[in-house]
């Protein structure tokens, strides 16, 4: 990747955090003092619209109802696993299953017995290609949006202490985990909802369920709507039609409030429940491929991003072989009727 960027002449810079806007710059604090980026258009793609924030751009946080955000996870892997082992306790205890995920006699023993207080209602393992090794989605905390540090500070603590609860659970209780031991874990815990930037169109969870069209489309996504629970167990889990995807506009990556700044990832534009089905890694890639040609086409052609024709954008992305809707695509690579 850092061969990619060098090959593509960007000059980066590590070991920085943007903290605030001054005049035409971005201010990052780093070791060497703070710095001040001037660019005449910025896309911010912090996750949690930190930019788009400190520079006035409008937002929301959360649920309509309450503002409760989803919960936040620390990932960790364990290696030295006995898949195999695993696997056949499983075929043999098919009884003591909730569906594939979930470990639920054992993990309802190691309850009663006062050794593992499991924040959710399942243990969600990820194989990786490795295959000693297992990958473990399982903790959850919730004490306040990941946007304020003592919230994200305390969730840090207490996912810590819960991962290392899971990890005696597993050696202790599950079969195939005896010689496990957790190898790596998130370096920071992973924050699935913040800031949403409100742009010149806000993606609805409506759009999403019935696979919505639309003109000025840049990317998009299948996955479902999928928002755990913010105060405690249970996942909702709402699917569009099978073979379908719903389009994301341009629009959404334009906050409606400032001139010269996109939004790609999970801070576009949207719902709470749109939001929860974006906010996924290869649709958070897609709008940040996006917001990234549009603020490229701003500043070469001297307009607003929100002033760039989106079919311009469009033919872009085709060009670099992003994923579009394909009539979308077909009407947009068809050559101009011959009109002599
Ligand atoms: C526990 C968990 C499990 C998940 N599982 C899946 C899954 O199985 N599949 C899937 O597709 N998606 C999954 N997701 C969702 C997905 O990982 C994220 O939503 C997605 O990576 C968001 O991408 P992003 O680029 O918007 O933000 P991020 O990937 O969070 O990138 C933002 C970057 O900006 C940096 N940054 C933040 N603030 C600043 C600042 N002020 N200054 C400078 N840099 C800053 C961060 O350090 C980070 O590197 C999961 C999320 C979580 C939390």
């Amino acid at each position: 990747m850092l061969d990619m960027l060098d090959a593509a002449g960007v000059r980066y810079l590590f070991h920085a955090f943007a903290s605030g806007v001054a005049d035409d710059a971005v201010v990052f604090e780093s070791k060497s003092g703070p710095l001040a980026i001037p660019a005449t258009v910025v896309v911010d793609c912090t996750g949690d619209g930190d930019v788009a924030a400190a520079a006035g751009a409008d937002f929301e946080v959360g649920r309509e109802e309450d503002g409760l955000t989803q919960p936040m996870t620390l990932m960790f892997r364990m290696v030295e696993f006995d898949r195999g082992r695993f696997a056949d306790y499983v075929r043999e205890h098919p009884d003591q299953w909730r569906g594939v995920l979930g470990l639920w006699d054992l993990v309802a023993r190691a309850q009663a017995a006062g050794e593992l207080e499991l924040p959710r209602e399942d243990i969600l393992f990820f194989a990786t290609p490795h295959a000693r090794e297992v990958s473990v989605n399982s903790t959850r905390t919730n004490p306040g949006p990941a946007i304020d540090t003592w919230a994200l500070t305390a969730a840090e603590w207490a996912s810590r202490r819960q991962m290392r609860q899971i990890v005696r659970f597993l050696r202790e209780w599950v079969p195939g985990f005896e010689d496990a031991y957790a190898a790596q874990s998130g370096t920071v815990i992973g924050v699935r909802e913040t800031r949403r930037v409100v742009g010149e169109y806000m993606l609805t969870g409506e759009d999403v369920l019935q696979a919505r069209a639309f003109d000025d489309a840049v990317a998009r996504g299948s996955y479902p709507i999928d928002i755990h629970n913010p105060r405690g167990e249970g996942t909702v889990l709402k699917r569009l039609p099978p073979g379908t995807a719903y389009d994301i506009p341009l629009r959404c990556l334009i906050p409606r409030s400032t001139d010269r700044l996109l939004v790609g990832g999970r801070c576009i534009s949207g719902t709470h429940e749109a939001h929860s089905s974006y906010r996924v890694t290869p649709i958070a890639m897609a709008t940040g491929h996006a917001a990234g040609v549009c603020a490229a086409l701003a500043s070469s052609s001297d307009l607003p991003p929100r002033e760039v024709p989106h079919t311009d954008v469009q033919q872009e992305l085709l060009r670099q072989r992003a994923s579009l809707r394909p009539e979308l695509a077909q009407r947009l690579t068809e050559p101009e009727p011959d009109r002599r």
